[in-house]
């Protein structure tokens, strides 16, 4: 099988170059769909990775949201993007407490990530997006660190694309004074996200690196082994990633004819719901771990750490009650 790197020298040879997103999602891919990423010993580090309390929180969110929606029984946990299943381990384990143990759905394109889930997860069932799910119950999604993986496309100010090349043994893009982008996959995926929830009932949780409102900027970026490294080398070899612009997935969710509430910053949001009783609660049943515990519940909403970088957002179908963890318009 051709290497990504082989493939995509063989259609900029072809076309003479090619788009950003092209570049993007050709890299992610062969990267996603042959290794798992994740910890320690891999490349980057998500919440749910670094604390059981996030996905616990998760789950009492949608147990709370389908509680004071009449606790339909035909409802189903969906889960874009889910890594090795981490977070939907903790949230479900959280649910049951509760009395709802959902059928699972899992929209997931690598066949290596699928193996890792399959091992957490036993119970679930996989898809390759979302409009592939069957019945028509109320769907709960839940999508952390999913969108900023999808591709992007980046244009100049006068609307030009920028497009990559293969110059002098490298890949080089189209230079500009100033960076606009946007991801047409990124738009694609929330209108099926909120075309599901709005015609099923129901509702989503969206959490990922947010771009700061009215901002542009280049902001594609990779990393490997836990360090910013060049996006432009070695494609496949190393997770890339661009900032996600939630004004913009609000936008085409409210058209798609769903609520959206947020985005609200990771750290508001995590003590909204509840993380400090969480943690202390953690902290007495195993005193040994009281310090770790600290620590992840000071990276997972710190301000300098995860707490605003990362946004949450929540979609809700038109008849479904409002979400926990956001602050009601006033
Ligand atoms: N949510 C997990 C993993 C985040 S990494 C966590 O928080 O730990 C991004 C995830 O999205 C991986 O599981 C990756 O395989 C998946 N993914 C990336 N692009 C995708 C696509 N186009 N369709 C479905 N899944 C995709």
């Amino acid at each position: 099988m051709p290497s990504p790197d082989q493939r995509l020298r063989r259609r900029i040879a072809a076309q003479g170059s090619i788009s950003v997103a092209d570049f993007m999602a050709e890299a992610n891919a062969h990267y996603y769909g042959s290794r798992d990423p994740l910890g320690a010993a891999g490349d980057f580090i998500t919440a749910p990775e670094i604390s059981q309390m996030f996905g616990e929180l998760v789950g009492i969110w949608i147990a709370d949201l389908w509680s004071r929606a009449g606790r339909p029984l035909d409802l189903h946990f969906v889960e874009l993007g889910p890594g090795r299943g981490t977070l939907a381990r903790d949230a479900l384990r959280a649910m049951s407490r509760i009395g709802l143990a959902p059928p699972v759905e899992l929209v997931e394109t690598s066949p290596a990530l699928r193996e890792v889930q399959a091992a957490n997860l036993p119970q679930a069932r996989w898809h390759d997006r979302i409009t592939d799910l069957d019945g028509d119950g109320p769907l709960i999604v839940v999508a952390n660190e999913f969108f900023d993986a999808l591709p992007i496309t980046q244009h100049d100010c006068e609307g030009r694309e920028l497009r990559v090349r293969f110059a002098d043994g490298r890949y080089v893009r189209d230079a500009a004074d100033m960076v606009i982008e946007s991801s047409p996959a990124a738009l694609e995926a929330i209108a099926q996200v909120a075309g599901e929830i709005a015609r099923r009932g129901g509702g989503a949780l969206i959490i990922d690196y947010s771009r700061e409102p009215g901002s542009v900027g280049d902001t594609l970026q990779a990393v490997s082994a836990h360090e910013r490294a060049d996006p432009w080398i070695d494609p496949g070899s190393r997770d890339l990633t661009a900032l996600v612009d939630f004004g913009a997935l609000g936008e085409r969710a409210t058209s798609s004819g769903v609520r959206v509430h947020g985005p609200t910053g990771q750290g508001d949001w995590l003590d909204a719901m509840g993380i400090g009783l969480r943690a202390a609660a953690l902290a007495r049943r195993h005193p040994d771990r009281t310090e770790e515990i600290a620590t992840a519940r000071d990276r997972l909403t710190a301000p300098g750490q995860m707490g605003r970088l990362f946004k949450v957002m929540a979609l809700t179908a038109p008849d479904w009650p409002e979400p926990a963890g956001f602050m009601s318009a006033m």
